[in-house]
């Protein structure tokens, strides 16, 4: 059975769930549990022991504008990306949060203006990330409210525009469309990685979300990061983070900083055993979505998005976006797709909490091998 909740539990394991053909497959979150294989491969090295009196101050760095933040893990993201070229750390504020999540509400908190009549509003182009509406509206703030699709949007006064590139769900490439001045702002760039979309040039924007759950593969971790120009967003978001949580887990931020220095060191210098990071997923999401449009074709009553070749810097060569979601439209007389998935044991996210209609649904791609192969055989054999 399945919760109707925002975050209903995951499929339970085959051994329990009785027979592979009709085992519901819950592909609802993008929780992404494909990368235990790659960190089960690294063994030993992603791992740290951390002795029960270390940690125990609320103080990291009481230098820094964000002091909260370890050193180590400031200096692994500013190596990353250097590495990578998907974003430019010059002149940057640094700030670390328990997820993107937790700085996205940061963001709406510093860059909203604390004496205005009413509410800053907040808008992003349909569709859009499902948690963005749930979050900005769950506790009716006086500073900001949602104002739904950005190509929509006609209010005069101050806005902040969501710009999530590659997008959630449909997986394309996006810029700003509200097309005027007055606006804030924010990339949200989970998905500005090799292993989803070409890295064409580093992002050079003035506030920018990272976070391990989408690079990685450590949702778990519960850490992201905020690359600020402006001195006063980024000591808003710090107040912001001490207000609600008085910084974040060092534990977690430790493993960061570990997790990403041996991805660092697998792409600087591979070797027999340690295949670099995004070379390996990247591959392994290349053949998943060949297998998806496979299947997509097999069955005849479904339909992808089509997405344009661009060069990829990192990877020193051209390729689609091989998003981390399938953005799947029922083709007529199928009308509610979710709920037509969901009677063959699918569970997606309908296309309703995106700000568009029934007719599409969101599917995790980031589920573990097995999952996933049950999913494309099952897909593929659907007919009317
Ligand atoms: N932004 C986008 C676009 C996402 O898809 C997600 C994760 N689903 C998040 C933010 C939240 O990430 P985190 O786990 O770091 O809170």
């Amino acid at each position: 059975a399945t919760q109707k909740t925002h975050f209903s539990a995951p499929s339970p394991p085959p051994s329990v769930a009785g027979a592979a053909e009709d085992r519901v497959i819950n592909l609802d979150h993008g929780d992404p549990t494909m990368y235990e294989t790659f960190w089960q491969k690294m063994g030993d090295k992603s791992t740290i022991v951390i002795p029960g009196w270390q940690s125990m101050s609320y103080f990291s760095d009481v230098g820094n504008l964000c002091w909260f933040l370890e050193p180590e893990f400031g200096k692994e993201i500013v190596r990353l990306h250097k590495i990578v070229g998907n974003a430019v750390t010059e002149d940057r504020y640094i700030v670390v949060g328990t997820g993107s999540t937790q700085l996205f509400q940061a963001v709406l908190y510093a860059v909203s203006p604390h004496d205005a009549a009413e509410p800053m509003s907040v808008v992003s182009a349909a569709p859009y990330y499902s948690s963005y509406p749930a979050i900005t509206d769950c506790l009716k703030s006086g500073l900001y409210t949602w104002a739904g699709d950005a190509r929509e949007f006609n209010k005069d006064g101050p806005f902040i525009e969501l710009v999530t590139s590659p997008n959630n769900p449909d997986g394309h490439t996006r810029d700003s469309v509200v097309n005027r001045t007055g606006g804030i702002l924010v990339h949200d760039l989970a998905y500005y990685w090799p292993q989803y979309t070409a890295i064409s040039a580093p992002a050079d924007h003035g506030i920018m979300l990272f976070t391990v759950s989408k690079s990685t593969g450590h949702a778990g971790m519960r850490i992201g990061w905020a690359l600020v120009k402006d001195r006063e967003v980024a000591k808003k978001m710090v107040k912001y983070i001490e207000l609600s949580s008085i910084g974040v887990s060092k534990d977690s931020q430790l493993r960061a900083a570990r997790v990403l220095k041996v991805l660092s060191d697998s792409c600087e210098s591979p070797s027999n055993e340690t295949q670099p990071f995004f070379n390996s997923v990247y591959h392994i999401m290349a053949e998943r979505w060949r297998l998806l449009r496979e299947a997509v074709k097999h069955s005849g009553l479904f339909s992808l998005p089509e997405f344009s070749p661009a060069y990829c810097r990192f990877l020193n060569q051209s390729f689609e976006n091989q998003p981390a979601f399938a953005w799947l439209k029922c083709e007529e007389p199928i009308e509610d797709c979710e709920e037509f998935l969901r009677s063959k044991k699918i569970l997606t996210r309908s296309g309703r909490q995106f700000g568009v209609g029934p007719q599409y649904v969101r599917i995790s791609l980031l589920d573990r091998d097995e999952n996933f192969s049950l999913f494309v055989k099952r897909l593929s054999n659907i007919h009317l």
